[in-house]
């Protein structure tokens, strides 16, 4: 058997484990996982890796999925890769390839690992002197190589094809935040927008003089990112917004409750971060969808229950429902996002 290394939000590595079990049996595994609550990262071993691998896209709680080479533990501190290279080349047999477009090392993103940050700096170098000198570096392949630091003196070799992997290390996109922006939620659809669309989505999705609205847009930070692209916003809040947006005269402000407000006319967009039970705000987006009153959704789901996972696939079923009874189809990508905290981000769009 072989397995497979998540990347998840510290404390999430449940639900990871939850997502990828219910994976694997629908392709009729058996796998498990092997997680530490805390760590920000899920092992999972199962004989159906090839199936599994590509499901980045498709996971809610996973930011990377990586084909695990092998593992080591106590790795001596003079020379960790003199233990890990024979593993990284010991895979060529195995249907791995031999050589890698580029070799990221990385650490999970839990409160014990982020100290090996300088570590993983240091030890990135060193692995791609050794791997060019063996000349197992070809810009050309669609593998890169991943080594992943749990401690000081334990890691796992992995590998992840570009094409169906997170472009980040550790799953993360550096994200500077734009001082003019009014807070710092800001971040969460930039973020949003950058892994649930691709950059040709984004281009035709996300166009100049569009229009969209806000539910719950106080003090401006979403309104902020689609004000930067050029979109008409009407911002529904009864808290006031930032008055430097309002001055750009792209945004519209409502003093509304976001469950009654209904738009005069169909706009493109709508965002929602409405902190409710995620449970209202799936049935809300789906009259929206279902109506046509938007064509696109962005939105968050606050999660502060146990059954994380459950709920969210909750949610989800009654978006696909009740467009569905609406006579349509609509097309879901849902992740928790680096800046989500104890909540996951949805996009949605009427297929
Ligand atoms: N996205 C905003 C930003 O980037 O600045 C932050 C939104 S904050 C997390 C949640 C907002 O939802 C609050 O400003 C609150 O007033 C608003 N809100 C909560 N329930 C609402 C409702 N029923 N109708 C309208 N706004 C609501």
């Amino acid at each position: 058997t072989a397995s497979l290394l998540a990347y998840c939000r510290p404390g999430f590595e449940g639900e990871c484990a939850q997502e990828l079990a219910a994976r694997d049996a629908g392709v009729g595994g058996s796998g498990f996982a092997r997680a530490t609550r805390g760590s920000g990262f899920v092992e999972f071993v199962t004989d159906h890796t090839e199936a599994l691998a590509g499901a980045w896209q498709d996971l809610v709680f996973a930011r990377q999925l990586l084909r695990v080479l092998g593992s080591a533990r106590d790795l001596p501190a003079r020379d960790r890769l003199g233990v890990l290279l024979p593993i990284i080349e010991a895979e060529h047999a195995n249907g791995m390839p031999q050589r890698w477009c580029d070799a990221w090392v990385e650490s999970p993103d839990s409160d014990a690992t982020r100290e090996l940050a300088p570590l993983c700096r240091g030890l990135n170098a060193a692995l791609i002197a050794a791997l060019k000198k063996k000349q197992l570096i070809d810009r050309g392949s669609r593998w890169r190589l991943h080594l992943c630091l749990t401690a000081t003196d334990a890691a796992f070799a992995a590998a992840a094809n570009i094409d169906e992997t997170a472009p980040w290390p550790g799953g993360i996109p550096r994200l500077k935040f734009p001082r003019a922006a009014p807070s710092r939620s800001t971040l969460k659809l930039e973020e949003a927008l950058l892994v649930l669309l691709d950059d040709d989505e984004r281009e035709r999705w996300l166009k100049s003089g569009m229009r969209a609205v806000d539910l719950g847009a106080s003090p401006g930070g979403w309104t902020w990112q689609l004000v930067a692209r050029s979109l008409h916003v009407i911002a529904v809040d009864n808290g006031p917004m930032d008055a430097t947006l309002l001055a750009s005269g792209l945004v519209d402000h409502l003093r509304a409750d976001g469950f009654r407000y209904r738009p005069q006319k169909p706009v493109d967009w709508l965002v929602c971060d409405m902190v409710e039970q995620p449970r209202r705000v799936a049935e809300l987006i789906a009259q929206w969808l279902a109506q046509g009153w938007c064509r696109y959704a962005i939105f968050n789901l606050k999660l502060p229950m146990k059954k994380r996972h459950d709920e969210v696939q909750l949610c989800l079923t009654i978006l696909r429902d009740a467009l569905a009874d609406a006579g349509r189809r609509v097309e879901l990508r849902a992740k928790q996002l680096y800046h989500d905290r104890e909540e996951i981000t949805v996009f949605a769009r009427v297929a």
